[in-house]
């Protein structure tokens, strides 16, 4: 009976081993679909080394031609300057962030980096030239190591593990008993949404790049460790032109331009004083935000 079970064990582990990687596999050409649907144009540019400038001019989008996401929208941030943009869940802002990385391309009007049309550049220059710290990261089914490492494959081990000192990650992988082998994703160590976010803040730090976008990337920490990142963000940010899209005004306030959306438009703009001055509508997300913060003690 034993010779008979071993198999039969070994192969229901063979069959789970092939399910699972079935799903990878979907899911692997699902990303090469979304990937594919944009491909370069045979003059695509490159881009420059150094600070870039973004510009959106008129931009409009549809997910769906029957339902328009983003109207008309016009803002530019300078090379290494910051524009924060702010407003309630499904205004459109990840879709900025979405644009600007060419998951899609735009309606009508057209994004552009140090004046090129992002349909003229070349993809993996556009993305080379990108750190994004989505709302919601996906990790590789591999060791935090190397989830990590993933934003600049030649980095030393210092450097990867400086980063994630700087993401407030460094101390908790070190407590784990397979360290910076402990392998992450659905079949690894269920990480939580916070410390999800601090891999992919992670990786970006490693990364390093020209220009940042941060969607909501502390929107699952706590107040203490948010603000100990916050810094680490913050610095990161110093000469690279950066797009913030956030929840909680008080990590916005130094923004040189901050944009409020509704409902895929922008309006208000101006700069933290002015718009509290206006007294319009971020003024009064302000005021709401001041005082949950007081009345929960830790802002949340
Ligand atoms: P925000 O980040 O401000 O919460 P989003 O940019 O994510 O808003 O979404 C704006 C709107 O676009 C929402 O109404 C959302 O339902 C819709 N949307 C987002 N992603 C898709 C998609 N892949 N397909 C269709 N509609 C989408
Ligand atoms: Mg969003």
């Amino acid at each position: 009976l034993i010779q008979l079970y071993m198999p039969l064990n070994f192969l229901g582990i063979v069959y789970r081993e092939i399910r699972q990687a079935l799903t990878d596999i979907e899911r692997m050409f699902n990303l090469l679909k979304t990937h594919r649907e944009i491909a370069d144009a045979p003059d695509a540019r490159d881009l420059p080394g150094g600070p870039l400038q973004i510009n959106f001019d008129s931009v409009s989008f549809a997910y769906d031609p029957e339902r328009v996401i983003l109207k008309n929208i016009s803002f530019a941030v300078a090379p290494g300057r910051s524009v924060a943009v702010v407003g309630h869940s499904g205004a459109g802002k990840s879709t900025l962030s979405r644009l600007l990385y060419r998951f899609y391309d735009v309606t009508g009007g057209a994004i552009r980096i140090n004046g090129h049309d992002l349909r003229g550049l070349k993809q993996g220059a556009l993305r080379a030239a990108i750190g994004i710290v989505p709302q919601d990261t996906v990790l590789f089914n591999d060791s935090i190591f190397y989830n990590i490492n993933y934003g600049r494959p030649e980095a030393s081990r210092e450097e990867v593990y400086a980063a994630a000192r700087a993401a407030q990650l460094h101390d908790f992988i070190e407590s784990l008993p397979h360290k910076y082998e402990t392998k992450v994703g659905e079949r690894g160590l269920k990480l939580s949404g916070g410390e999800k976010q601090r891999v992919a803040i992670a990786r970006t730090l490693l990364k390093n790049p020209p220009i940042l976008i941060f969607d909501e990337a502390t929107s699952a920490l706590d107040s203490a460790t948010e603000r100990a990142i916050q810094g680490q963000l913050e610095m990161a940010a110093i000469g690279r032109t950066t797009l913030t899209i956030a929840h909680r005004l008080s990590t916005v306030m130094n923004a040189d331009e901050i944009l409020v959306m509704s409902d895929g438009q922008i309006i208000e703009r101006g700069s933290h004083g002015a718009l509290l001055d206006a007294g319009g509508t971020y003024a009064r997300m302000w005021t709401l935000q001041q005082q949950e913060d007081g009345n929960s003690g830790d802002g949340r």
